[in-house]
């Protein structure tokens, strides 16, 4: 049975009470912005809560309230790539219109680092060939990720 819109919005509501009160949720990141950003992305996506996991982003920390989270969503679907896994970071999860961003291999270095934002779940298909945007030059999250290797052209330390 299908739950009405009624009953999926206050479950939503209800889960996001519960999460934003556990201070062990996505420790250290504040627990109200970690299970915000989770309910954003499950719906963007169109998959359940349980399929997305969030975390503070150790990698971007910021030290201050509103600091970025990684998110992982494994896709449900049961066909050619079951269980897939899909990483996004968030960058200010204060910001309710914030888009994620897609972690994908750098082409020069290979680390996983933000290639294209994703604001609605059409940005995801260009993302599966794997080819990079027309725009990734002008993309600072981009060019300015410290995922990238110290040797990477593309990355922070570059000339
Ligand atoms: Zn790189």
């Amino acid at each position: 049975m299908t739950p009405s819109i009624t009953a999926r919005a206050q479950a939503a509501l209800d889960y996001l009470e519960t999460a934003s009160t556990d201070p062990a949720f996505a420790h250290p990141a504040r627990p109200e912005d970690a299970a915000t950003a989770q309910l954003r992305l499950a719906h963007l996506l169109g998959i359940p809560l349980t399929n997305v996991t969030v975390t503070a982003d150790l990698l971007r920390r910021r030290h201050q309230s509103g600091e970025p989270l990684l998110l992982t969503a494994t896709d449900p679907a049961d066909g050619e790539n079951p269980q897939e896994t899909y990483h996004f970071i968030l960058s200010t999860p204060l910001l309710d219109h914030d888009p994620f961003h897609l972690l994908e291999p750098c082409p020069e270095c290979d680390q996983p680092v933000p290639v294209r934002a994703i604001t609605r779940l059409t940005d995801l298909a260009p993302a599966l060939t794997r080819d990079l945007p027309d725009d990734v030059l002008d993309n600072l999250q981009f060019l300015f990720d410290p995922a990238h290797r110290d040797t990477c052209d593309f990355g922070p330390a570059r000339d």
